[in-house]
């Protein structure tokens, strides 16, 4: 529910938040977060998801934004004095779609899957919405998102036209606990016609429903398509390969790729994925293993590894031993992949800065001994793009390593 309304408080009360002295400097910057530590004083009792003003401690106003108890107590919607009300919302969408427009993913016959709104990268805190060939899968991170799903579903069929299908919540995961509010995994609008798309020409099953995270990884696409240019006649072993994007796009080419997964349903989905491309082919085998111990005995087996594990850190009080994690892997495949090999190696910790990563694949390299070079830096495509003020929102590294 929007402004003009009286539901749950949102605009009825106009809340008012004032920042201790100096901690204005971020939003100035426009750093789209303020912390709780920030706060001097609140005029008014805002629920969780409540939009608030955020002033200085002179009383100028800085910005507005969906309040969330916790450490990240204000999502900033906007640095401008202007009603957050459906019109704005609309105006952010808008911008999201024609800027997919512009990269030419909107309308694409080999690629019919891709990020719609990227949360802070969108200027849309707290929401991520994927476009799966016809339906929108949407998760919210904030009670200030959830409770405006009905909106985003009018303003997604009112952009999206007949490309919509559906529209699919899945919150139920996401959402912070405060407010006692559980998420939802629903359909909120239609229901799917398709539960394949396409990606640069490679057909993949998507399981929104009880997959991870939306369904896809779509944020590799790029790093799957750089990944087949080096697995010509090569032997590939993919780990924590999920639903086999990567495997997939090695199959084009390589002599034989291995697909390792400790979850079945992902296995499952990576043979399927395999199927749906190249039919039965039996250069391609799977196995639902531990990857760390997968990798105990694989000395010059595999001429390509790829090490794209799940984010080993999700705070910052367990960074070090996630930067362990990392180094452990590394080694392992550092160690044993065949001379004149390549590794594709990736962390999507968001607290992991491209430098720490760097340095944890530096100092598995130095453990090995063996002569490493860095041929690529990978990143995030560009419909998961970077706020330029919020760098935490570079989550994805990767680099390509050519092992003598
Ligand atoms: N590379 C994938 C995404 C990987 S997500 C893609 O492009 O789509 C991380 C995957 O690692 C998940 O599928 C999860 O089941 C798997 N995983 C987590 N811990 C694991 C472990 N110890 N060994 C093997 N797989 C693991």
């Amino acid at each position: 529910m929007l402004a003009g309304s009286n539901h749950k408080g949102i605009h009825v009360e106009q809340i008012k938040i004032i920042l201790k002295s100096g901690k204005d400097q971020s939003v100035r910057r426009y750093h789209p977060w303020i912390f709780s530590g920030a706060i001097k004083k609140i005029y008014g009792s805002p629920s969780e998801g409540d939009i608030v003003d955020v002033y200085d401690n002179k009383d100028s106003f800085l910005a507005t934004g969906h309040y969330q108890p916790g450490s990240i107590a204000v999502r900033i919607l906007s640095f401008k004095n202007e009603k957050i009300d459906y019109d704005f919302f609309m105006g952010r969408f808008k911008k999201a779609f024609e800027y997919r427009q512009s990269l030419g993913l909107t309308d694409n016959n080999d690629t019919n899957v891709y990020r719609l709104v990227h949360a802070e990268g969108d200027g849309l805190p707290g929401l991520i919405i994927d476009f799966y060939n016809g339906t929108a899968v949407m998760q919210m991170h904030s009670i200030g998102m959830y409770r405006l799903r009905n909106e985003f579903t009018d303003i997604l069929k009112n952009i999206l036209g007949e490309k919509l299908q559906a529209v699919y919540d899945k919150s139920e995961d996401t959402l912070p606990y405060m407010a006692g509010i559980k998420g939802t995994n629903e359909y909120l609008s239609g229901s799917p016609e398709a539960s394949t798309v396409t990606e640069n020409g490679f057909t993949f099953r998507i399981d929104w429903i009880s997959g991870q995270k939306t369904g896809f990884f779509i944020d590799q696409r790029e790093n799957r398509l750089l990944l087949q240019s080096y697995t010509e006649k090569r032997r590939v072993l993919n780990l924590f390969g999920y639903t086999g994007g990567f495997s997939v796009y090695a199959m084009k080419n390589a002599s034989l790729v291995h697909t390792v997964d400790s979850s079945g349903p992902a296995i499952d989905l990576a043979d399927e994925n395999v199927r749906l491309n190249f039919g039965e082919d039996d250069r391609h085998k799977s196995f639902r293993k531990d990857a760390f111990g997968f990798m105990d005995d694989i000395k010059d087996k595999y001429d390509v590894i790829i090490l794209d594990p799940p984010a080993f850190a999700k705070h910052n009080n367990v960074l070090a031993n996630a930067l362990q994690g990392y180094k452990r892997l590394n080694i392992k495949a550092i160690e044993q992949v065949s001379p004149g090999g390549i590794i594709f190696t990736f962390s999507c910790s968001q607290v992991v800065t491209k430098e720490n990563f760097r340095k944890s694949v530096f100092a598995a390299a130095a453990n090995t001994g063996r002569q490493v070079r860095i041929l690529h830096q990978l990143s995030q495509p560009p419909d998961h793009p970077v706020n330029i003020y919020h760098p935490e929102g570079e989550y994805l590294k990767g680099l390509v390593l050519y092992v003598e």
